[in-house]
């Protein structure tokens, strides 16, 4: 059987170059600048498989651009970017990388969080610019992050190594979920269930961690928004759309919030003017960005693609049905 040919979007990392190479054909997009719609149109036309991120929409337009597609391997554990039922419809296998970037993006969450609440953004700005007269009593003076309370929205993978973290800051730590978890697991992670609202009410720092979904886009809106503490944080990893940029901006405006920090953004790169203010925290959407995270990330991608040519059930498929009725 002739190699499959493979799209990547990206160079990828040596390790995932490797495991993709031995076993097919693969066109790397190498360029520095981000690969066009159209490029990405012209060079899956005769591809068997996409290995693709973040960035690119995966829909019923890419799908009739390129007809031989067999997989489309996204380099992210969220899958906003991938129409799934455009893809079932066509029987294109789409997989993604969850569980190896749960701790890099938890560990970001409290790199976002402890930055906000202890204005390191501010202080850093003022290390730098040569107008530091020296210590003071009242200089820069943040918020506590030890013996808070830390407010969970989504408790999945992400949520729980967020939580798991929060012990050493001797913090309570609550949750809202679609689904409750299980009592054992409450108690492992020596964390509350709370219905959104009573969530919102209590917690001094709030930490996203849901899918986009019709259901969680705009989930943090005007009404929600204001039913934080003023002297609460907000901090979101999870997808720019789930926090409504606009009501967060009034929300900071009427100091209906302390603060917040964002890695993510309604419209990437795109970020509103009335987000860069001092009590807010902005990162270009790097929670999962170390190294090693980032090439087992690349890698399982790889190992997806791999493992659909030689007749195995990708181990990531999101949508299953592709492969019952294959
Ligand atoms: P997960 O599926 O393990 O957890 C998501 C949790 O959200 C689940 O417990 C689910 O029940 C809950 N949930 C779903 N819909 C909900 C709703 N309407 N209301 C309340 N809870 C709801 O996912 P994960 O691996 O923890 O990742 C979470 C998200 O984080 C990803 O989907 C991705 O978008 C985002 N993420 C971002 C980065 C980044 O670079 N900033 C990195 C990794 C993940």
């Amino acid at each position: 059987m002739a190699r499959p040919k493979v799209l990547a979007t990206r160079p990828l990392f040596p390790a995932a170059q490797k495991i993709l190479n031995a076993n097919c054909d693969v066109d790397y997009w190498t360029q520095p600048e981000r690969i066009s719609k159209e490029e990405l149109f012209r060079r899956a036309a005769d591809k068997d498989a996409l290995v693709c991120l973040l960035t690119e929409r995966v829909d019923a337009e890419l799908l009739q651009a390129a007809p031989k597609l067999r997989i489309a391997a996204n380099v992210a554990v969220g899958f906003d970017n991938i129409n799934l039922a455009d893809c079932t419809k066509r029987g294109v296998a789409a997989t993604n990388t969850p569980g190896v970037l749960d701790e890099t993006t938890a560990d970001f969450a409290w790199t976002l969080l402890m930055a906000v609440a202890r204005r390191l953004g501010e202080g850093e700005q003022l290390a730098r610019s040569g107008n530091w007269k020296g210590w003071d009593l009242d200089q820069l003076v943040g918020a506590d992050v030890w013996g808070k309370t830390l407010g969970l929205v989504g408790f999945g993978r992400i949520g729980r190594a967020v939580a798991r973290r929060a012990t050493g800051f001797e913090m309570k730590v609550i949750y809202y979920d679609a689904l409750r978890a299980p009592l054992d697991v409450e108690h492992e992670f020596h964390v509350e269930y709370r219905d959104l609202n009573s969530l919102l009410a209590e917690a001094d720092f709030i930490s996203v961690h849901v899918p986009l979904l019709p259901e969680t886009r705009a989930l943090f809106n005007v009404a929600r928004l204001s039913q934080m503490k003023p002297t609460a944080f907000l901090i979101n990893t999870s997808r720019g759309p789930v926090v409504d940029e606009a009501a967060l901006v009034d929300a900071l405006e009427k100091k209906k919030i302390a603060g917040a920090a964002l890695d993510v953004f309604e419209k990437e790169p795109q970020i509103p003017a009335g987000l860069k203010r001092p009590n807010v925290v902005l990162a270009p959407h790097i929670a999962s960005a170390s190294l090693e995270t980032r090439t087992k990330m690349a890698c399982m991608a790889a190992e997806n693609v791999v493992a659909l040519f030689k007749g195995q059930r990708p181990p990531n498929l999101l949508n299953p049905d592709v492969w019952k009725a294959s």
